[in-house]
């Protein structure tokens, strides 16, 4: 990594999030351990780095199928396919593989490239029943994704009409990049079908997360709204929302983004010239957040 990399404000639905829920946890997770890779020894930039890097059971879990339900297209893509229970097998080996990564601390390398839990790191109990409830969701989600009539369209898209696999792409909005990784896109006559594969439980914020997706792919194919489809698919439960989009939803989502962005554009600051301003970045997850916050063990103000 080169010096004249630098750090550029950019904006996601997640990030927009994190922001909501606490400016600080941005903060940490945007600024805070910008050029560890520079730091010797290691020290309190890999530390943040390591914390940046954590992730939920619940978040995990979903990675596996996500990861799964990748492979599967890529097979699909060279005439293959895999059945529920190989799907399954492949979510479940990326868990075990993960389980072991996170408790064997292989992360320590490199923070980035393993899995490391937050269970696992704050010592929190992981019983038996939220474990079995893991592996109970890989296994329903890989079913239904394989199985059900609901996906049928998903499933059967012909490679040709894929637009986008799990590819992390942008369109510019008010001088940022707004990021979008949508699950899977594919044009069929003239609609495009965005789907997001989710493994929790419905919420409100995945709404918010796939109208995104919808101005992404204005920006990206010039698909017009009314051909715009929407499918939160929710694995683990089993359901399907599906839903269309109007230019008025849209253009109150560009509106939302641009709130959303405008704090963070006053805090915005280049971390290797200039020093931040931290009550730009106030700490108003505390109390509410902080006791599941990534942060909380290297947060001063933690609330706990
Ligand atoms: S520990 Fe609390 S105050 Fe600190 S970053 Fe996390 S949510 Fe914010």
């Amino acid at each position: 990594m080169g010096g004249s990399f630098r750090l550029n404000l950019s904006w996601s639905a997640s990030r927009g999030k994190e922001f909501a829920r606490c400016p600080r946890e941005n903060w940490f997770g945007r600024y805070a351990s910008w050029g560890w890779w520079k730091e010797r020894p290691r020290g309190k930039k890999f530390e943040v780095l390591m914390h940046k890097q954590l992730t939920s059971l619940l978040a995990f879990t979903g990675l596996c199928v996500h990861e799964a339900i990748e492979r599967w297209f890529e097979l699909r893509r060279g005439g293959e396919t895999l059945s529920g229970d190989e799907l399954y097998e492949e979510a479940r080996e990326r868990f075990r593989e993960g389980w072991r990564a996170s408790t064997g601390g292989l992360w320590r390398d490199d923070p980035r490239k393993c899995a490391h839990l937050i269970e696992h790191h704050y010592d929190e109990e992981l019983s038996e029943e939220r474990t079995g409830k893991a592996r109970a969701r890989l296994e329903a989600a890989s079913r239904f994704f394989t199985d059900s009539p609901l996906l049928k369209t998903a499933r059967d898209a012909h490679p040709d009409t894929w637009l986008a696999l799990e590819s992390l792409d942008s369109f510019p909005f008010s001088g940022v990049d707004v990021y979008a990784v949508p699950d899977f896109v594919h044009r069929e006559g003239d609609e495009v079908h965005i789907w997001d594969w989710k493994t929790g439980r419905p919420r409100e914020a995945d709404r918010f997360q796939l109208s995104v997706y919808a101005l992404f792919a204005m920006h990206k194919w010039g698909t017009q709204p009314e051909a715009i489809r929407l499918h939160a698919a929710y694995l683990g439960e089993g359901s399907v929302e599906s839903r269309e989009v109007s230019s008025d939803e849209l253009e109150e989502m560009s509106e939302n983004i641009a709130a959303s962005l405008a704090p963070m554009q006053d805090g915005h600051y280049d971390p290797d010239e200039e020093e931040v301003d931290l009550s730009k970045f106030p700490p108003s997850g505390a109390p509410m957040e902080c006791p599941g916050c990534r942060f909380r063990g290297i947060c001063p103000e933690a609330v706990l």
